[in-house]
């Protein structure tokens, strides 16, 4: 019997999303950082077995959209709450950010499957994680609760065999060897937006996408040209730094991610460019793939 679906990583922005897909995975295709509104697209990272395939759509963490932008990244969201054989609702022992309750409604009245995991177990004390899956087991009682740390991989084995468990009959969507929908270029833009996350502070990283222009795979080396597009003429001077020198940083930390990535060395040219209010519109979002 072969074994084959859609299980959709759900929940509040930062609980560990995309730190649970690349762990899944055994690939970083998710950029995770200690901020939240990483995740911008849906990204899906398949497990293929000799008699399973799971495919793991990572997404964004839902919020009340204030721009455009948010708007289509909550679009996402939706989209994941239409396809799914199984949800996997992640929470962790911090949230602040109670689920949204059109949300905890769908999934109170979904007749699919719900893992209901706890993250980051590694940093609670029992008495926490008692009351947060009191509290969950009131909210959804059709949900199934698990404890996980992500980071350190804990309990992971397990979601995966209750995941295998729970899956319906169907044959591989993908070729076995699929890693994922996404191609190479949405990896490169993704390694850059990483680097902005962590280099920049306040609405900077928020106002950021990246264009890859060129992408050439040679013999022995990558060769690719990005923009990076911000909202405003300050901002560039922001991203640029005093003499270039934050750029640069960005540069080489994006440049060796992606040599990891891909496995050789790469040639990265970046540019700063600046697209007036590019979150508020349809035309600019449609072609950044929201
Ligand atoms: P997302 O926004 O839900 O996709 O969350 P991320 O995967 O980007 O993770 C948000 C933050 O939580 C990052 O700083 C992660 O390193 C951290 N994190 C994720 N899983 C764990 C875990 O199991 N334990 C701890 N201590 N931190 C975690
Ligand atoms: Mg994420």
């Amino acid at each position: 019997m072969h074994k084959s679906g859609f299980v959709n990583i759900i929940g509040c922005p930062n609980v560990g999303k995309s730190t649970l897909l690349n762990a899944m995975v055994g690939e970083k295709l998710s950029i995770i950082t200690s901020k939240a509104q990483t995740t911008r697209h849906r990204i899906m990272g398949i497990v293929s077995g000799d008699d399973y395939q799971i495919v793991f759509s990572d997404t964004p963490g839902i919020l009340k959209p204030n721009y455009k932008l948010q708007e289509k990244m909550m679009q996402f969201v939706i989209t994941a709450f239409t396809d799914a054989d199984l949800f996997l609702l992640i929470t962790d022992i911090f949230e602040d950010i109670e689920l949204d309750e059109t949300y905890v409604a769908k999934l109170k009245k979904t007749t699919i499957p719900i893992l209901l995991l706890i993250n980051k177990i590694d940093e609670a004390k029992p008495e926490q994680l008692e009351e947060k899956a009191k509290k969950w087991k009131a909210l959804l009682p059709n949900a199934e609760l698990m404890y996980i740390s992500a980071l350190h991989k804990m309990n992971l084995d397990k979601v995966m065999k209750r995941i295998i468990a729970l899956l319906p009959e169907g044959g591989a969507f993908y070729d076995k060897d699929t890693l994922t929908d996404k191609n190479e270029r949405f990896f490169v833009s993704e390694i850059i937006r990483e680097k902005i996350l962590n280099n920049y502070h306040k609405e900077i990283p928020y106002s950021v996408e990246i264009n890859v222009n060129s992408f050439k795979d040679e013999p022995t080396i990558v060769k690719i040209q990005a923009d990076i597009i911000v909202e405003r003429e300050s901002q560039k001077g922001i991203i640029i730094g005093d003499k270039g020198s934050s750029i640069k940083r960005v540069g080489i930390q994006s440049r060796k991610d992606c040599e990891t990535f891909f496995g050789k060395q790469v040639h990265l040219e970046l540019f700063v460019k600046v697209d007036k209010d590019w979150r508020n519109n349809d035309l600019r979002l449609k072609n950044f793939g929201y």
